[in-house]
């Protein structure tokens, strides 16, 4: 086994790689890619497969055991499964999920399922179709549902079901999302609004994780859940005979820095060391010009070494000017 050798200024293992294989969207959620002008990344400004694959075993021979792959929409990526096939077939990689907004999960399910990923995050803001078409501004949500359902029966699990919580427009839709954990084995997490870039949200405050927990409370007592080893960012909870779970994600009121094992690799080829920060190394032109991988290795360790111990404590827009489909969520 490799020695982990990815930890940083501050003791943490860093052991889990979010990689971007697309800044492109087939969804214009208001909070993450709105119908406003952006800068797209140009063909070949983009990582290709093979490229991004020697990272990723790169990344595995030096400590990472987790990889999630998201955008942009990663399935909307043409050659997204076969890429999947080959990276769950690194040796030493022990866990590949995916994040996907679900419109082209129903097509992709039995590639997705054979390639060996076993956990998909899937966004679901609401379970009313109409306000899903304003929330994405595309009139899909039963394609979605459909992409869901299949998921389930092809047996994925954990299924997350990602809800993020805009203030103004989908309050009164979280018990309804909260009680699906009833029915099914879902684990339904409601995610504070992070001010990122430019977004046609309503301009008012995010609600925080203690209003939108109050909320869900009025379906009954959440019964704390014992936080495991491999535990993300989320605090857990079920509901009395609930077949799934609740989580909440508050990177506004109550970052988790502290137990941040994460590094990200962006579409364009940079290895980004913090969502919220914009200290990043390029891996991409190294790559490009020939280096060996004891070099990529430097690019790699140097990341790791500039990894801050915390996100700016306030987020302003302005401080970010990257949408969150480019960085990857
Ligand atoms: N297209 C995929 C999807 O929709 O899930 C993957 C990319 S998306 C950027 C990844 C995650 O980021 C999603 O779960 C989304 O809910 C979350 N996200 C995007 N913008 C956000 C924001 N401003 N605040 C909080 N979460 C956000």
């Amino acid at each position: 086994m490799q020695e982990h050798q990815l930890i940083d200024r501050y003791k943490r293992h860093l052991n889990y790689l979010r990689i971007s294989i697309t800044d492109r969207c087939n969804l214009r959620c208001m909070y993450c890619n709105p119908r406003l002008p952006r800068q797209k990344l140009l063909h070949k400004e983009v990582l290709r497969y093979e490229e991004i694959l020697r990272i990723a075993r790169l990344s595995v021979s030096f400590g990472i055991n987790k990889i999630r792959i998201t955008g942009g929409e990663p399935l909307a990526r043409k050659g997204c499964c076969n890429f999947l096939e080959h990276l769950a077939a690194i040796d030493g990689l022990k866990d590949i999920s995916l994040t996907t907004n679900g419109v082209l999960l129903k097509q992709h399910i039995n590639r997705i399922a054979s390639a060996g990923v076993k956990r998909l995050n899937i966004s679901l803001d609401t379970l009313n179709p109409e306000k899903y078409q304003q929330i994405t501004g595309h009139d899909v949500f039963k394609q979605v549902w459909e992409g869901i359902e299949i998921a389930l029966q092809h047996g994925f699990n954990p299924i997350k079901l990602n809800v993020v919580v805009i203030n103004g427009v989908n309050n009164d839709d979280l018990t309804q999302l909260a009680e699906l954990s009833f029915k099914y084995p879902f684990h339904i997490r409601f995610i504070e609004l992070m001010p990122i870039g430019k977004t046609t949200a309503p301009a008012i405050r995010p609600l925080l994780v203690a209003e939108i927990k109050k909320k869900i409370e009025t379906l009954g007592d959440l019964i704390p859940i014992a936080r495991g080893t491999n535990d993300g960012p989320a605090a857990r909870y079920r509901f009395k005979d609930s077949m799934g779970e609740i989580g909440f994600i508050s990177p506004v009121s109550n970052h988790f820095c502290k137990a941040c094992n994460r590094l990200r690799l962006t579409a364009d080829g940079h290895i980004l060391t913090c969502l919220l920060s914009n200290i990043s190394e390029d891996i991409k032109t190294p790559i490009r010009l020939g280096l060996l991988d004891n070099d990529l290795k430097s690019v790699f360790l140097n990341a790791v070494a500039r990894k801050p111990f915390q996100h700016p404590e306030k987020l302003s827009p302005l401080a970010q000017p990257e949408q969150m489909v480019s960085i990857g969520g």
